[in-house]
């Protein structure tokens, strides 16, 4: 007999927009656009709008916006000022 009653805890994985790689939420830094279309890092991940998550990585961060999937994702353009801010944000201005 099967049992149902299976707790087994599966954390929800999301697909880094940069290098492609699945890996768990809460591991992943969320860009998110507003519903007053402005866009952010949401480092809680709690924010409502429409996201794209990415690696808490220089690396992954310049591979999606070479790519432009963050853009695609988001279905706006970003510009390189606001490029430039996240990359700061997302290294810790390293
Ligand atoms: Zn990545």
């Amino acid at each position: 007999m099967a049992n149902a009653d299976n707790t087994t805890k599966k954390v929800p994985t999301r697909r880094c927009t940069g290098c492609g790689e699945h890996f768990p939420k809460n591991t992943l830094i969320r860009v998110l656009r507003t519903p007053d279309g402005e866009i952010i890092l949401d480092l809680t991940g709690k924010k409502n709008g429409r996201g794209a998550y990415i690696c808490k990585n220089a690396n992954c961060f310049k591979k999606a916006r070479k790519s432009k999937r963050i853009e695609s994702s988001l279905e706006c353009a970003i510009s390189e000022e606001l490029y430039l801010r996240m990359e700061e944000e997302l290294t810790g201005g390293k």
